[in-house]
């Protein structure tokens, strides 16, 4: 889904300054190797370097092996009063992410997204392009089942939203400082990132890589976190699953109204019949499903609005460990 490079950008951009953006859950075992390799990297291409970590309320180390890294690493840290989730760490990275800073890098700490790629995502921004994201070229890692289920709802979200969700894309990407400040506009509590990545629009290309094993612990996605965001997912993009009730409800009302018309001429024809009640109870039961189906979706909406109103912050930060590790 690569959009035409834009025209507006003729000359190539210089990186003066460039923020790394990496939410953490109990990273203690991958943050030690992982840090000083991300810093060494990206001080290849920027002169001034950014390094935002979010710890994302991890119930190891995680804390006390980045203060002991922040002693030789400028490290900016911030850190979560509980587990509010991976969008909320990345939101909270993003609107920290210093005004001055060209591009910042979103990169998971389990060496899952490859640092070699980093190179490549800023030579495209470096030709124009102000979204630079990662597509996995397998997703061995997860179960089939779960595979499957994505597949499912990459296929479906593309059909019912108007906005291009790219398949297998997650959150390794580069973003211009424009992106930023668009994403940093959107209030909205419940965050479905890779929508709000399509949904602001610029122009974006897609680098593929092949994601490597987790290094250390576990993936923190089972199946029911999955659901939760593929509903987030739909829930925030498409009213369809809203309106398709009025469709049913005409389909429904029109099949009955012929039903009668049968009934009725039935009656007139053959004379009065004793009416069969499985006919009822089928009616009644599939009737009822339908309503409380449409029931709970109109309630997955409503929650939605519910939180929405309550207008609480996406995320606590209890506390912001900065380091200088020049004293
Ligand atoms: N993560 C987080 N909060 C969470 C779960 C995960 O900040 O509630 C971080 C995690 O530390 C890692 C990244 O998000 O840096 C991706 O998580 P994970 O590897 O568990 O997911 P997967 O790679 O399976 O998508
Ligand atoms: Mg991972």
């Amino acid at each position: 889904m690569d959009h035409p490079k834009p025209t507006t950008v003729s000359s190539t951009r210089t990186l003066h300054q460039l923020t790394c953006i990496v939410p953490v859950y109990n990273e203690a075992k991958n943050l030690p190797q992982f840090i000083p390799q991300l810093i060494a990297e990206c001080a290849k291409f920027a002169q001034k370097l950014d390094i935002i970590v979010i710890d994302d309320g991890s119930r190891d180390d995680t804390v006390m092996v980045l203060k002991q890294l922040q002693k030789e690493y400028a490290l900016k840290v911030l850190v979560f009063s509980r587990n509010f989730g991976k969008e909320a760490a990345l939101t909270a990275g993003l609107s920290h992410v210093d005004p001055h800073s060209d591009a910042a890098i979103l990169i998971d700490a389990d060496f899952q997204h490859p640092l070699a790629c980093i190179e490549t995502f800023i030579a495209e921004w470096q030709q124009g392009y102000d979204m630079v994201y990662g597509v996995r070229l397998h997703r061995k890692d997860r179960p089939v089942f779960l595979r499957m289920l994505s597949t499912f709802f990459y296929k479906l979200i593309d059909r019912i939203t108007p906005i291009e969700i790219p398949h297998d894309a997650g959150d390794f990407r580069l973003l211009d400082r424009d992106v930023i400040s668009a994403l940093n506009q959107l209030t909205e509590r419940e965050r479905f990132m890779k929508g709000l990545y399509a949904w602001v629009g610029f122009s974006k290309k897609a680098i593929d890589y092949l994601p490597e094993e987790r290094l250390q612990g576990q993936s923190s996605w089972g199946l029911k976190k999955l659901i939760e965001l593929a509903i987030t997912g739909i829930t925030s993009f498409s009213n369809l699953p809203l309106r398709m009730w009025s469709i049913i409800g005409a389909v429904i009302s029109s099949l009955s109204l012929f039903y009668a018309l049968l009934i009725i001429l039935d009656t007139l024809l053959n004379g009065v019949d004793l009416p069969g009640y499985a006919t009822i109870t089928v009616a009644i039961t599939f009737l009822g499903g339908i309503q409380l189906l449409s029931i709970g979706i109109l309630g997955e909406y409503i929650a939605r609005i519910f939180t929405e109103v309550k207008q609480r912050p996406p995320y606590i930060i209890s506390r912001i460990l900065t380091s200088d590790p020049s004293k």
